[in-house]
């Protein structure tokens, strides 16, 4: 068994919006499922005070690592190991009160307040923090989840990396050259993962490939970047947008805007306009659906599956209990559910471990609000878009200085923020990509069982 001991060690009262917790002098044990962008934002910020507020804390995961998502797109184009953006949990919280349990969470026992493992192990809990994210959604069309690569996880990135790198290894004479198929690839969704996999897939061929490859004709190499609406980056501004769209184009990246992808089959794409794309290569970026754990939680749900939460971020009815993060289904001023990002599940981890705490002191909980500090997107090595607070929009180099700072920043470790500068200097000063073996299978088990050293 983890770490963490199979029992409640006390209990709560709910008041509706104002839950305090009335056995504050006993240890109170806080289980944390999900050690993603907020879980592990919930973890730490209530480690600081775990003594004072007597806080028991484990986060469970199914993974032993936290993925950092926002650099998934370089792993899976050769530009980043995924060791990079992987960081052991238990690393991250060596020097902590916080306990780590491997798992998946398959049950949340409400009555008997425990949670239930695939590991068959339980968890007893006084408050429960829910924060599993999210995942693909195929919107039923036929094939996606047959022949699509999905870039969810780190395994998904590397698997969709070691497949690219083979496509430009099946034709291996002059005479043999690719054929249709394998020079094409497709990426469905043109949202900030869509926008910035097809830039560096398009660095990734023309530049890396190419030279290792100067025996291939790839001058007929096809990216297309398929987007049922009418532009790419939907929330933002024009101008911002039609940089993209431009950028992309002149990167040689084929933008297909308001064309739905209507099937997938295993070496073609059926599309919208009754066009058809041959290719072995379909990356679905395109729907994202609350995790399938909010569907067993027994709890009102948003379109999309999130769970309806009080304004606290604390589920209603079921006390002691939050949610934060992708599965949160909070909404701003304007009633609108807010976007799954980063940075809001990071602010609402750090919102519910103070209401955590605000319930140990005997104080009222609070109200979510978020702060939108902007969103960024990269096209290419020198080329970015970023749109700030107070309407500040940054295009090209200083939005991409921008965005290299923030992920850089953002990243947990640092040891990760060490391996992923000398990466990106490596790249950027070779146009090369350092990680483009082909590992196959021991490489996804690398990635799945990252090593659990520390720093
Ligand atoms: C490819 C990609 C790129 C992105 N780029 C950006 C970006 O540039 N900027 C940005 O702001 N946002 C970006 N996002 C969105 C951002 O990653 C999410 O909004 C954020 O990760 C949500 O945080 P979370 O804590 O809710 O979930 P996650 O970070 O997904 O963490 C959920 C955790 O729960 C674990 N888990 C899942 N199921 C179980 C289970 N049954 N039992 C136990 N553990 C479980 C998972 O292993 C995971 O560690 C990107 C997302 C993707 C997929």
């Amino acid at each position: 068994m983890a770490d963490a001991e199979i029992r409640p060690t006390s209990g709560t009262d709910a008041t509706e919006g104002r839950e305090r917790d009335e056995h504050a002098g006993d240890e109170h044990h806080v289980v944390i499922l999900g050690a993603g962008f907020a879980g592990m934002t919930t973890a730490r910020r209530l480690a600081r005070t775990a003594e004072r507020d007597r806080l028991r804390i484990t986060i469970v995961d199914r993974h032993n690592y936290h993925t950092f998502h926002p650099l998934l797109y370089q792993v899976a184009t050769a530009g980043l190991e995924p060791h990079s953006v992987g960081r052991s949990v238990r690393g991250a919280f060596r020097r902590s009160p916080v306990r780590f349990c491997l798992g998946a969470v398959v049950e949340v026992d409400w009555d008997r307040r425990r949670v239930v493992l695939d590991t068959e192990q339980e968890l007893a809990f006084d408050t429960l923090v829910v924060a599993v994210g999210s995942s693909s959604a195929d919107y039923g069309i036929e094939g996606v989840a047959e022949h699509t690569f999905p870039l969810k996880s780190l395994p998904e990135a590397s698997r969709l990396r070691n497949h690219v790198l083979r496509q430009f290894e099946a034709a291996n004479t002059a005479a043999a050259q690719p054929d249709e198929a394998t020079l094409t690839v497709v990426v469905a969704g043109g949202g900030p993962t869509g926008v910035e996999l097809a830039g560096a897939l398009a660095e990734l061929v023309d530049r890396v490939v190419q030279n290792d490859r100067p025996d291939l004709d790839l001058s007929r190499r096809r990216i297309v970047l398929v987007e049922m609406l009418d532009s790419l980056l939907p929330p933002y501004r024009e101008a911002q947008r039609e940089h993209t769209r431009k950028a992309l184009e002149a990167r040689g990246v084929e933008v297909r805007l308001g064309t739905a992808i209507e099937r997938v089959e295993a070496d073609r794409v059926l599309l919208s306009d009754g066009d058809e794309l041959a290719t072995r290569t379909v990356v679905w970026t395109a729907g994202v659906r609350a995790h399938p754990l909010g569907d067993q939680l027994g709890v009102e749900q948003t379109k999309g599956g999130r769970v309806v939460v009080a304004p606290d971020l604390r589920i209603p009815d079921r006390h002691g209990a939050f949610v934060a993060g992708d599965l949160a289904g909070a909404t701003d001023r304007d009633g609108e559910l807010l976007p799954q990002l980063a940075a809001v599940a990071i602010q609402q981890g750090r919102h519910v471990a103070d209401q955590i705490v605000r319930r140990r002191r005997g104080l009222a909980t609070q109200r979510f609000r978020y702060r939108d500090k902007g969103t960024m997107a990269t096209i290419g090595r020198r080329d970015a878009v970023a749109e700030l607070p107070l309407g500040v929009q940054l295009r090209g180099l200083p939005a991409r200085v921008a965005w290299l700072a923030l992920h850089l920043f953002q990243l947990i470790g640092f040891r990760n923020r060490a391996s992923v500068l000398l990466d990106w200097t490596y790249n950027y000063l070779t146009y090369d990509k350092a990680a483009r073996l082909i590992l196959e299978q021991q490489e996804s088990d690398e990635a799945e069982q990252l090593s659990q050293r520390p720093g």
